[in-house]
């Protein structure tokens, strides 16, 4: 007899599919120590912390930013978060080749939020100014994906925490 609740238990955790949490200390193994608790998902005034791929939490940024505030590391009763005073993660944004300026179109959403302002836009004689980044400024904080109306910036993770 096949025993169904074993059957989706070792599917529910095989490797997941997330866009880690600020501060997670080990991004590789991070669904083989969350215990899917929750705690952290509670704990986000900004709710950008959502119930992702298998039940594990996963940062959406389409619903928002993450403000850095370290709520989410504070409630989590496993050891799974670096120090506040490290660097939250390794990941900066990319822009895809459907950003409407590439097509001519004039939108500058997506560094009208940006609090560091590693996205600029530079005025070029006769052609809609385009995005240009400086990434060391990048945060990763997510703030300018929602804001674009074609869905053009993604998160990459730039390290190897
Ligand atoms: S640091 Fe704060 S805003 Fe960012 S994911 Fe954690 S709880 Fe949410
Ligand atoms: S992720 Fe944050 S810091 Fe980076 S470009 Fe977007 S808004 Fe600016
Ligand atoms: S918000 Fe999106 S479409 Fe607008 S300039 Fe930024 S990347 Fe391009």
């Amino acid at each position: 007899m096949v025993d169904t609740r074993r059957r989706f238990f070792l599917r529910s955790t095989a490797k997941a599919k997330v866009q880690p949490l600020p501060w997670i200390a080990d991004r590789d193994n991070f669904t083989d120590q969350c215990t899917r608790c929750g705690d952290c998902i509670r704990a986000c005034e900004e709710q950008v912390i959502v119930n992702g791929d298998g039940g594990f939490p996963s940062i959406d940024f389409s619903k928002g930013e993450c403000i850095f505030c370290y709520a989410c590391a504070d409630h989590c009763p496993e050891k799974l978060f670096r120090s506040e005073n490290e660097k939250p993660w390794e990941q900066v944004i990319t822009i895809k080749d459907t950003c409407l300026t590439y097509k001519g179109v004039e939108c500058r959403s997506c560094s009208d939020v940006c609090d560091t302002r590693a996205i600029r836009f530079q005025l070029t004689q006769g052609q809609v100014a385009q995005p240009q980044f400086n990434l060391q400024d990048c945060s990763g904080c997510g703030a300018c994906i929602s804001p674009c109306p074609v869905n053009a910036i993604a998160m990459e993770n730039t390290g190897n925490e």
